[in-house]
């Protein structure tokens, strides 16, 4: 089928829950995808920073073969062997101790809103179940995590929301030093905020967090379902302000491209007994198998540091185009979650970048980010660069 024709059936049949460009990928290799039509893209969205070792990565595609002809699925009422092996993986190159696994970034999420209310109650603090978020922060699409998402236009629409949550800027540590109160357990956000537009966190505010949540007895949360796995040039965004949280959540890239999320802790902080927090999938053979052929290749190929060089060339060739284009206010970000602020709607130059063959996209209306595969080549940033400087040119940027 076409694109044209896989897009009608798509809107008789499927809910209308994204705003798609009218094409469907059908193949992908590395940094190379393909649409229906047979039209070649390089991707530097690959899959919202999920497919961080590029499409159909060798390790992970025979990692899923074999696991699938041995064993999908089995009840976490049994030890899963590939779910301890991926815990031990992560927890032996991080700061944390012990792993919870789910289906998704959202889902780690809630299970981090569930644990920090849990601590809280361990330590007698019933009426404490406040999270303090971050405005512009995304943590997801489920009741909770859209209420801990700081944008009114996640919230809007879906009637009395859960209780518990209150949003101060980014950076700011007095307005934090003011929300928080006896009913705060936790503070959560991003290394790097994504979705709110590529804005990082600063090192200081991040330690003056821990020092204000070490004060206080309550949990600090870094949410890396973006950042975490690589995507900033380090195996965790935390180990660039070495400033350590108590919780940490994960998906997008942990599975490269199964659904996968984790939510790691610290042993103080792993409160959760039988029955309190569990889900069907979460962490089956299947997905953690997936889980270890990526974390074992990041590791043996030393990803990051093939991530941080390409990415500082691409952050130098973006800067490069700054004074060519009035309309590039800032290049931010961290290793490959790279952003490119505008002073005008990306949404023109996504769409000029698409039929150019350059996968990319726009956050908070005016930054277009660059997610790519973190083993892309520096040619492939040649090319993105080239295709990018054509549409500016093009569409009046
Ligand atoms: N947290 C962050 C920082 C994210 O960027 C996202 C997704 O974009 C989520 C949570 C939600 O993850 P998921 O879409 O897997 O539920």
């Amino acid at each position: 089928m076409s694109n044209q024709e896989l897009k009608q059936r798509g809107e008789k049949y499927l809910m209308n829950t994204y705003g798609r460009l009218p094409i469907t990928m059908v193949k992908g290799k590395g940094c190379k995808i393909y649409d229906a039509d047979g039209k070649e893209y390089l991707d530097f969205v690959a899959g919202i920073a999920v497919n961080a070792l590029g499409h159909c990565h060798p390790a992970i595609v025979e990692a899923i073969q074999k696991q699938a002809a041995r064993l999908l699925h089995c009840s976490n009422l049994y030890w899963i062997e590939n779910q301890i092996e991926l815990a031990q993986l992560l927890v032996e190159n991080s700061c944390f101790d012990k792993a919870f696994f789910c289906n998704s970034g959202a889902e780690a999420n809630e299970g981090a809103i569930k644990l920090a209310r849990k601590y809280a109650e361990s330590k007698g603090r019933n009426d404490s179940y406040e999270i303090i978020t971050m405005e512009n922060s995304f943590h997801g699409r489920t009741l909770a995590t859209l209420t801990a998402t700081g944008q009114e236009k996640v919230r809007k629409g879906f009637g009395v929301l859960p209780q518990g949550f209150k949003y101060v800027p980014l950076n700011d540590i007095e307005a934090m030093r003011a929300a928080v109160s006896s009913k705060t357990c936790a503070i959560m956000l991003e290394p790097v905020q994504g979705e709110g537009g590529v804005i990082p966190a600063e090192a200081q505010y991040l330690r003056d967090l821990r020092q204000l949540c070490d004060k206080l007895g309550i949990l600090l949360i870094f949410d890396e379902v973006q950042v975490g796995l690589g995507r900033t040039g380090k195996l965790f965004a935390y180990q660039h302000s070495g400033v350590e949280p108590d919780a940490l959540t994960l998906a997008k890239a942990l599975g490269g491209g199964v659904p996968i999320g984790a939510l790691l802790a610290k042993e103080e902080a792993s409160v959760f007994v039988p029955g309190e927090h569990a889900t069907t999938f979460g962490g089956n053979p299947l997905v953690t198998a997936a889980g270890i052929a990526f974390i074992n290749t990041m590791l043996s190929q030393d990803i990051c540091a093939q991530a941080v060089k390409t990415s500082n060339y691409m952050r130098e060739k973006l800067l490069a185009l700054k004074p060519q284009f009035p309309c590039i206010k800032e290049v931010r970000g961290l290793g490959w979650l790279l952003g490119l602020a505008l002073d005008k709607p990306g949404a023109k130059a996504v769409a000029g970048c698409l039929e150019k063959g350059l996968l990319i996209n726009c956050t908070a209306d005016t930054v277009l980010r660059f997610v790519p595969p973190l083993v892309v080549s520096y040619d492939e940033v040649d090319k993105a660069i080239a295709i990018l400087q054509e549409v500016f040119t093009e569409k009046d940027y």
